[in-house]
């Protein structure tokens, strides 16, 4: 199954997803992640094809599905889709697969939103474990090229060394509109952690986190589309979700790409 209105052949397409169905084997308080592709994809027909606030209707808005990767060949993907000229858009899988597919030659910064600084060392020995997704983007780009929005979780430990290390992020309570204007990367992957979420918006997800964020979440994507070049979408976890957790994701996906076709 392909997702709702990707009916475009890639040569054609502006925007390429793919998924990627992917987690870690013994990490997660819930697992499921490796499941949510597929899942978003089939939930994603729940919507209108046409977007009344920017007037785009999707099945103009020439999207393809190349369907479902090894993170190996999601990095490919990406990088390739980039240098196409088109925006590709991951649906993971675990928050363990950002730092593998983040094209980092193509890019100024990488934005996550993510309840969790994902940002130990290492977790259960596991150093490619989602609870280090952030730590390993951090390690490649240093402290001007990662920002973190949403956090309200982090170890006595993860936070001691984000503040000597000098990684920059906001927390929930944090979170305001103008933090975009904050962002100075011209180039932007967005990787959106869906426990960033309220877990009454979303709690369908491994590590649900409470007193999160909600519809502001739209308004940033709105904002910030125009400099994203790459992005993903992570953490659903399929058996935990009464089903809100995947529409949600699913009208991300859209909502990014109508704003996008908008500008
Ligand atoms: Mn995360
Ligand atoms: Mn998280």
């Amino acid at each position: 199954m392909i997702f709702a209105d990707a009916t475009s052949p890639y040569h054609e397409a502006k925007f390429v997803i793919a998924g990627v169905p992917y987690e870690d084997k013994e990490m997660s308080f819930r697992k499921g992640t490796s499941k949510a592709p597929d899942y978003i994809r089939e939930l994603s027909y729940n919507y209108e094809s046409y977007d009344i606030f920017t007037g785009v209707d999707l099945t103009l808005a020439f999207m393809h599905d190349a369907g479902n990767f090894s993170i190996e060949d999601a990095k490919k993907f990406v990088e390739n889709a980039i240098k196409d000229g088109k925006v590709p858009i991951i649906i993971g899988g675990a928050h363990s697969i950002t730092p593998h597919i983040v094209p980092y030659n193509e890019i100024d910064g990488v934005v996550i939103l993510d309840a969790h600084a994902d940002f130990r060392d290492e977790y259960l020995g596991d150093k490619n474990s989602h609870a280090c997704a952030t730590r390993r983007i951090f390690e490649k780009v240093g402290m001007d090229g990662v920002i973190s929005i949403g956090i309200r979780s982090m170890s006595k430990e993860e936070k001691e060394e984000a503040e000597k290390l000098g990684f920059r992020y906001y927390t929930a309570r944090q979170f305001s509109l103008e933090l975009v204007d904050e962002i100075k990367y011209e180039r932007v992957y967005l990787s959106i952690d869906m426990d960033v979420f309220d877990p009454c918006y979303a709690s369908g997800v491994s590590n649900p986190e409470p007193f999160g964020l909600g519809y502001e979440v739209f308004d940033f994507i709105e904002k910030i589309a125009p400099n994203v070049v790459a992005m993903d979408i992570v953490e659903t976890s399929p058996p935990y979700d009464d089903g809100k957790t995947g529409l949600l994701a699913a009208k991300i996906l859209t909502n990014f790409v109508a704003w996008k076709s908008f500008i």
